[in-house]
């Protein structure tokens, strides 16, 4: 039943994730026009865009009412949230967020990287657990969180690098501790993510993967709203070698392509988003058997590029989520 399930991917959520890291490769391919082979094969597996200093304002759409305007577009054009309280609607695929919070740019152990790209909004929810989640990272460690993508004001598509993130229920991590200063605006903008797997793509780097890794991403797993954890395939690999006698916790963490810099944390529907689609849970077992095989296979290691899916419209979210993103 696993073999079948880790074949190819089954449920919608994951063929979803399969679209994500097509996304992901057509980034790779504009970044392959720099680098030697090697860089471009590790920044494949995650490629970190730059952010700006000076981020302009997109220009204003020309027919923003036309139905074949793709849904990340408008969405991407709100700077602010949606007043009120609360809401993740629809699913992380195919979703929007009210009430969205901010979570402020350096706290006492975190700090949020690319803020140009002004991502770092969420339910209320996660902007708990990500403070919850900073301060046990402390206990085990890790000096402080770095903080990428969580969602846009109003939640709903990206125009890059993300097909999930919707509802203000995802956030990605940094697999670097938080130095011991502020960064200033450049490092954040600019500075390169920590690669933590092999070149080979078949188990971590043992130059730069910890045992502090392992904890750490215990740590979030360990989170009661927390419902899954994607991370590569070889920590993955990792994870089932150094997990010891509590393995508990490791069936929320799960293979995907890229994630070889950050980790992606998903958390359940909050209780008071009725709106909100729950995502599947995923299997009870700790993944650490003949599934993983299939993430090692050349053509798994190397996917061959696919054609990206078409652009995701209003018309195929939620009708609250029209009504979020058209308000001023
Ligand atoms: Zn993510």
């Amino acid at each position: 039943m696993i073999a079948i399930r880790f074949q190819f991917p089954t449920d919608p959520s994951e063929v979803q994730l399969l679209m994500r890291a097509v996304a992901c490769l057509l980034a790779v391919l504009f970044l392959a026009a720099a680098g030697s082979a090697v860089a471009q094969e590790r920044h494949l597996i995650d490629p970190m865009l730059p952010g700006s200093l000076n981020p302009k304002p997109l220009p204003p759409l020309k027919n923003p009412d036309a139905p074949s305007t793709p849904a990340k577009e408008l969405f991407a054009r709100k700077s602010t949230p949606f007043p009120g309280p609360p809401r993740s609607i629809g699913g992380d695929f195919d979703g929007c967020l009210a009430g969205a919070v901010s979570l402020p740019i350096t706290g006492p152990t975190w700090q949020v990287m690319r803020p140009s790209r002004n991502r770092n909004w969420g339910n209320p929810q996660l902007i708990r657990f990500i403070e919850r989640f900073a301060t046990k990272a402390k206990k085990v460690g890790w000096n402080g969180l770095l903080v990428g993508d969580m969602s846009q004001p109003r939640g709903g598509a990206m125009l890059s690098e993300h097909t999930s993130h919707q509802i203000g229920l995802d956030v990605d991590i940094w697999f670097a501790p938080m130095p011991d200063h502020v960064q200033s605006s450049e490092e954040r903008e600019f500075g390169s993510a920590t690669d933590v797997v092999a070149p080979d793509l078949r188990d971590v780097d043992p130059e730069v993967w910890t045992h502090r890794h392992t904890a750490l991403i215990r740590t979030a797993a360990q989170d009661p709203v927390v419902v899954r954890i994607l991370v590569n395939a070889a920590i993955k690999k990792a994870l089932c070698r150094e997990a010891g006698a509590d393995r508990t916790w490791l069936y929320k963490v799960r293979p995907w392509y890229g994630h070889a810099e950050h980790f992606h944390v998903q958390l359940a529907c909050p209780a008071d988003s009725a709106e909100c689609k729950p995502p599947a849970p995923p299997l009870p077992s700790d993944g650490c058997g003949s599934e993983l095989d299939f993430w090692f296979k050349e053509s798994t290691l190397h996917p061959p590029p696919r054609k990206p899916k078409p652009a995701l419209m209003l018309a195929g979210l939620p009708p609250a989520c029209k009504q979020i993103v058209k308000a001023p």
